[in-house]
């Protein structure tokens, strides 16, 4: 089978008993009932007049019926679109028209354009899983078939986080997430014994092809909470054995006291990724929990691109890791010539896992995607002698400062020993004399904080033009839904600062 839906199904088909979906506290469905719902899911959108190759564009909160719905339109060879529930109707009239929908789902209180502006069919599907759609399903007879594709047909379009710009649309393939999912199956050494704790966006590629993935290719009991919320992740860990995150996850979790080793008594593994684990973090939860948390490389174009290694041993803290199997990955400088192990250059990748191109950018995909299959992931890092991947930022944030190179995430790492620091982003500012100034925002954890104990960190570990020129304490960094401190914005609010 290539299409995903029918691979989990097949392996599912021993696990008849077992729920499938806890939402909260409750158990909504097993795994024998699971078919059944996706038939209802796929026999509304027929009546929709959804067919094979057709968008379906989804804006709501996480809720079981999401889950139930994208299924449904992968079952029927439509193609998955989802949104940023944050999105703002403009934002989404922009994607409506580029990605000219059949059927537009939507929470009613999400923003969205007026039928006037963005004419499209459109259903309701609620944060608490109700809605026209649901309704409609569950009024319908099961269609049980499930659309065959090949490896390369369109399984989805997913919007990279738009960190850095505009936010592409990553065209991603049936074999793309297959490929993708079994790599993570072995490497994580999942099994149907798991259960997963799931938090994370289900608009986003790591909330919804690792970790719901990785559940419905285990037969593996997914726990799904709305969103994240310290209190309600320390409850719900006790139920299950891995549980995935963005770096801030991990921050809010340690600042909970109620947070230590007896409420991990049941995980096996703690997962990081979307953004650098900062290893003063790392070395906390270690310390609280006895854990060591494994951090992994991905982005929406590529889903997961490297991990570290799963023993205890081989989680090492500011690196990623090594790249998955059948995967590749490069590090060049400008012309694309291999640099020798311990130098920094742009990451480049190839495998099954990377997607075919953004949807109708053709200048977009251009850019980054080349004759021979590599693509530029815009990010910069080094290989070490045995291959391990360590990444030092994106390209666009990398600082020049005086002629010389300064990568933020080593500034970044310095400053977040120092006690007191909480959150911290290093970035470049444009400056008379050394063309840019390396320039510091930090979150503390109390009113006392003194920055000199910044300065003097800096001054005794980094070369001088590394050095901070400005340290600013913030009470919080600016970041997107995806918990990524947006450098554009904090470029901007002190690009005068030295001119
Ligand atoms: P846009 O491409 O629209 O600017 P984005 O790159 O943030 O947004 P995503 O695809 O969600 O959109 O994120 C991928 C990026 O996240 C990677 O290119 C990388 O910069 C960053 N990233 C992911 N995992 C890690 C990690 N473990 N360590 C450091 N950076 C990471
Ligand atoms: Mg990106």
């Amino acid at each position: 089978a290539e299409n995903l839906v029918a691979i989990f199904l097949d392996r599912q088909t021993a696990f008849g008993a077992k729920p499938a979906i806890v939402w909260r506290d409750t158990p909504v469905i097993d795994f024998a009932g699971v078919p059944a719902m996706i038939g209802r899911y796929r026999a509304a959108l027929t009546a929709l007049g959804v067919k094979r190759g057709d968008r379906v564009m989804v804006k709501t909160e996480n809720s079981p019926s999401f889950v139930y719905t994208y299924l449904a339109v992968l079952a029927s060879g439509a193609i998955f679109v989802p949104m940023n529930a944050a999105y703002t109707a403009a934002e989404v009239a922009l994607l409506i028209e580029d990605a000219e929908p059949a059927l537009l789902v939507h929470a009613a209180a999400t923003p969205v354009p007026g039928q006037d502006a963005a004419p499209v069919k459109r259903m309701t599907l609620e944060p608490d899983g109700s809605g026209s759609l649901p309704d409609l399903a569950l009024s319908l007879e099961p269609d049980l078939s499930i659309e065959a594709v090949a490896s390369s047909d369109l399984a989805a379009i997913l919007f990279t986080s738009g960190t850095t710009g505009r936010p592409k649309g990553a065209m991603l393939s049936h074999g793309n997430l297959s490929s993708n999912v079994a790599a993570l199956h072995e490497a994580w050494h999942f099994s149907s014994d798991d259960s997963i704790l799931h938090t994370l966006p289900l608009f986003h590629a790591h909330g919804l092809f690792v970790a719901l993935h990785l559940a419905l290719y285990n037969a593996a009991t997914l726990v799904m909470l709305p969103k994240f919320n310290a209190a309600d992740v320390i409850q719900g860990l006790g139920l299950v054995s891995v549980f995935m995150g963005v770096p801030t996850f991990y921050a809010r979790l340690l600042a909970e006291p109620a947070f230590d080793r007896d409420v991990c008594g049941t995980i096996r593994l703690f997962v990081s990724g979307s953004a650098p684990l900062l290893p003063s973090v790392f070395e906390a939860f270690e310390a609280r929990t006895g854990h060591r948390i494994l951090e992994r490389y991905g982005m929406t174009e590529a889903l997961m691109i490297t991990s570290n290694a799963y023993a205890q041993e081989g989680r090492i803290a500011g690196t990623v890791g090594y790249p998955l199997p059948g995967v590749s990955l490069n590090v060049v400088d400008a012309d694309r010539n291999r640099l020798p192990a311990g130098e920094v250059g742009e990451i480049e990748i190839k495998g099954p896992n990377l997607c075919a191109g953004y949807w109708r950018r053709p200048e977009a995909t251009a850019e980054s995607f080349y004759a021979d299959g590599f693509f530029r992931t815009g990010d910069t890092g080094r290989k070490d002698a045995d291959g391990r991947v360590t990444i030092v930022g994106r390209s666009k944030d990398l600082i020049i400062s005086g002629g010389f190179n300064v990568y933020p995430a080593e500034v970044e790492i310095l400053l977040a020993e120092v006690a007191g620091v909480v959150d911290v982003a290093v970035f470049g500012v444009p400056h008379p004399d050394f063309g840019e100034a390396v320039v510091a925002a930090v979150t503390v954890d109390g009113p006392d904080f003194d920055v000199a104990a910044l300065e003097a960190a800096a001054a005794a570990n980094l070369a001088r033009f590394k050095q901070p020129k400005a340290i600013h304490v913030l009470s919080e960094l600016p970041r997107n839904a995806m918990g990524k401190v947006v450098k554009t914005e904090l470029r901007k609010r002190y690009a005068e600062s030295f001119t």
